[in-house]
């Protein structure tokens, strides 16, 4: 089996920054600079229904998940009308999700706030006038300034959800820095820092990718993937393309989803126990001599003995016990999987989203891991993502920062990506300072409009 030459990441233990998404970037790369309408051949074009008039295509990215998938928004009489997937992007050859159509609701939806309100009740009354950009921007940058020329840039609270690539660069490299303020929160905590953690103390960052279209067998570990992923439409094309070649595929979920419906088997499991079948899987792979050696104690740092005496515990039988799936059907997967060559085996929030799912994701790493299917044609690898180059020099200013990120001090035996579920308590609690200015930025972008909402109050 080719093996490529990108192994050396296994032996990494350390934590380090997260990677982006693997395509988030691209699509914007490829075609957020183009202006104006865009010239298509044959498809890529759409036409009113009602005046046969040529409809005029603007390309742009799908914001409705983080996927960021390429789309063409067509426009007539001023109204983006319909969205469709672009034809020319090989991530996603043209598709478009249900979801990401629906992002023209988005778009016109009667409660999206499109100017800046300014808060002239008390706190709380929901008293609001409009201003206009000016006044907003200009009040913002004298309030900004005051607090910086207070020498107190860490009063200025910056808080994000999805934030990649080009804005999460021009953001927090150039203008967060150059303002000097570490008081930055994001919204991992509460989404898959498990996923994230788990994968970080693997093999240094996260994300992976799983190469269906090669592979010979799939188990899912509580992932809905025909309804949504982080990288959803190019992965599920995949899917579809395996499954329709006969690639057997396992789901493992507490809930009869749509992707458990589709599956060969769906194996209902107890909330949260993903993790001793998970490890009753490596166990029994293990004791049946399936393992491979050459991967084991090359790109490991664990001996195939000390495997062995550390996963005798976990049986099927036990699995059994805390999850409720079968032993007899652990151990056949296990040894079906094993035997697969190469399989995938990929996991999600119904797996990653509980109190052991950084574990969970390890021992799912390290099914694959001992059968070799890292790094190999219809196995998984760690994924990439497409940098953001710049001829500016990024400033290098002395950061202050709130200590109000992480969580009140104890509250966490093991936080990792900040504990954003805490923040607005500890800014309510004062104990640990209090921001002054609090920003908050949650991107939406559909067709030609490109907004940010932004909220600042004190
Ligand atoms: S997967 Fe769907 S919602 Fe997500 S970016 Fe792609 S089209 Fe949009």
């Amino acid at each position: 089996m080719k093996r490529y030459n990108r192994r050396d990441f296994w032996k990494l233990g350390a934590i380090s920054a997260s990677i982006l998404g693997i395509g988030e970037s691209f699509s914007r790369r490829a075609f957020g600079a183009l202006k104006g309408e865009f010239k298509l051949d044959k498809a890529g074009r759409d036409f009113s229904p009602i005046t046969g008039k040529k409809r005029k295509a603007i390309p742009s990215a799908c914001w409705q998940c983080v996927a960021r998938d390429g789309i063409i928004g067509y426009v007539e009489d001023g109204r983006v009308v319909k969205l469709e997937g672009n034809p020319k992007l090989p991530r996603t050859n043209g598709k478009l999700c249900a979801k990401g159509q629906a992002g023209i609701n988005q778009v016109y939806d009667p409660d999206r706030v499109l100017y800046p309100l300014k808060r002239v009740g008390k706190r709380g009354e929901g008293k609001w006038k409009r201003i206009s950009w000016d006044e907003a921007l200009n009040e913002l940058t004298y309030r900004l300034k005051e607090l910086h020329d207070k020498g107190e840039p860490e009063k200025f609270m910056f808080q994000y959800g999805r934030m990649k690539a080009s804005s999460e660069k021009i953001i927090k490299s150039y203008f967060l820095a150059a303002y000097g303020t570490g008081t930055v929160a994001n919204h991992t905590s509460i989404c898959e820092s498990g996923k994230w953690t788990g994968q970080e103390l693997v093999w240094g960052a996260c994300f992976d990718n799983n190469d269906f279209e090669h592979t010979n067998m799939i188990i899912n570990f509580g992932c809905n993937i025909y309804e949504a992923h982080t990288n959803h439409l190019p992965l599920v094309q995949k899917l579809v393309k395996a499954r329709a070649k006969g690639v057997k595929l396992i789901t493992f979920d507490v809930r009869l989803s749509n992707t458990a419906a589709k599956s060969d088997e769906w194996i209902p499991i107890k909330p949260g126990t993903d993790l001793a079948v998970v490890l009753a899987i490596c166990s029994v792979i293990i004791k049946e001599g399936l393992y491979d050696r050459a991967f084991i104690e090359t790109w490991t740092n664990v001996t195939v003995k000390q495997l062995k005496d550390h996963l005798r515990q976990y049986t099927p039988k036990w699995a059994e016990g805390i999850s409720g799936v079968p032993a007899s059907k652990i151990k056949q997967l296990a040894i079906e999987y094993a035997n697969a060559k190469p399989g995938c085996l990929f996991g999600y929030r119904g797996a990653v989203m509980h109190y052991n799912g950084v574990e969970t994701e390890r021992a799912m790493l390290m099914i694959d891991a001992i059968c070799g299917y890292i790094d190999v044609k219809g196995g998984k690898c760690k994924a990439v993502g497409a940098s953001w180059k710049n001829s500016f020099p990024e400033p290098h200013t002395k950061k202050k920062k709130l200590k109000i990120i992480d969580g009140f001090p104890g509250d966490y035996a093991f936080p990792t990506h900040h504990a954003s579920h805490q923040v607005l308590k500890m800014i309510k609690d004062g104990s640990h300072g209090r921001p002054e200015i609090y920003m908050r930025s949650e991107e939406r972008r559909v067709g030609k409009e490109c907004r940010s909402r932004w909220s600042a109050d004190n």
